[in-house]
């Protein structure tokens, strides 16, 4: 791990979010259990109240130099909870000069284990004093699924309910799996199949991150609810093998009977 990252992002809050958890599964006492959200040490984060983890947000237009040396004077000792000290800096670009300079000797020579991660959405205007001396990271959220497939919003819809039966099919009634696949797959297009089975890695991976988030806003595709984040995990995992074996000479049909009995074999083991 660097010392620190700079987070380029076209969803300032939602990559917050996102790193909140990633920052909990680094913490988490129950090292074993992927989003505990129990520990005392979750519980700190969700209610803001870790003492070393500090996030820093603009204070009127900017992030100022005061706030940054409360930050050190903070992580000048020794965290007594954890093992790193984390600060997350919002808005990255909205600090000025006087921050920015505090900020360099901290980001040259940190004390301890201390990891920084400034987020922006508007990379150009972060101080280059700053960038340089991240490691950048881009994490954009799509808007357009259908424009990241190359395929136009018609097209997208119709497959999306293709999709939402077929997932019905072999996900709650269950019956003969292969039997599904022959009334609704069998006939499209490798490249067609490539592109509906991307749709439903997205859509898991949807669901699975609703799911850590504790997100239950969102009912596209509410019967797959019933599924766990073990069970999620491994659903995304099955579906990036199934892709990427399409790039091998293989025979279609075979591929996809091999998904849906992998399907139903990580629905029995429930
Ligand atoms: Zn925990």
């Amino acid at each position: 791990m660097a010392h620190a990252y700079l987070i380029s992002t076209n969803n300032s809050e939602q990559c917050y979010k996102v790193l909140l958890n990633v920052i909990k599964n680094i913490f988490c006492v129950n090292e074993f259990s992927f989003n505990c959200n129990k520990c005392s040490l979750c519980h700190l984060i969700d209610i803001n109240n870790l003492p070393s983890l500090k996030v820093i947000s603009p204070d009127g237009s900017f992030i100022k130099k005061e706030q940054i040396m409360e930050l050190k004077k903070i992580f000048s000792k020794e965290s007594q909870y954890t093992k790193e000290s984390i600060y997350i800096i919002k808005e990255a670009e909205k600090m000025n000069k006087e921050s920015a300079n505090t900020m360099l000797k901290f980001l040259e020579e940190p004390e301890g284990n201390v990891i920084g991660f400034f987020i922006t959405n508007n990379e150009d205007n972060v101080l280059l004093t700053i960038k340089s001396r991240c490691q950048t990271l881009k994490v954009n959220f799509s808007n357009n699924e259908y424009e990241d497939l190359n395929i136009n919003e018609e097209k997208y819809n119709e497959y999306l309910d293709l999709i939402k039966e077929y997932l019905y099919k072999i996900e709650v009634e269950k019956k003969d799996l292969i039997l599904y696949n022959k009334e609704y797959l069998v006939n499209f297009e490798k490249a067609d199949l490539i592109i509906i089975f991307k749709m439903i890695l997205n859509i898991y991976k949807q669901k699975l991150e609703n799911k850590i988030l504790n997100n239950n806003n969102n009912n596209n595709f509410a019967f797959l609810n019933i599924l766990d984040i073990n069970n999620l995990k491994n659903k995304v995992n099955l579906l990036i093998e199934t892709i990427q074996k399409t790039s091998y000479n293989i025979n279609m049909e075979l591929l996809l009977d091999d998904f849906v009995l992998e399907v139903e074999a990580l629905n029995e083991t429930l």
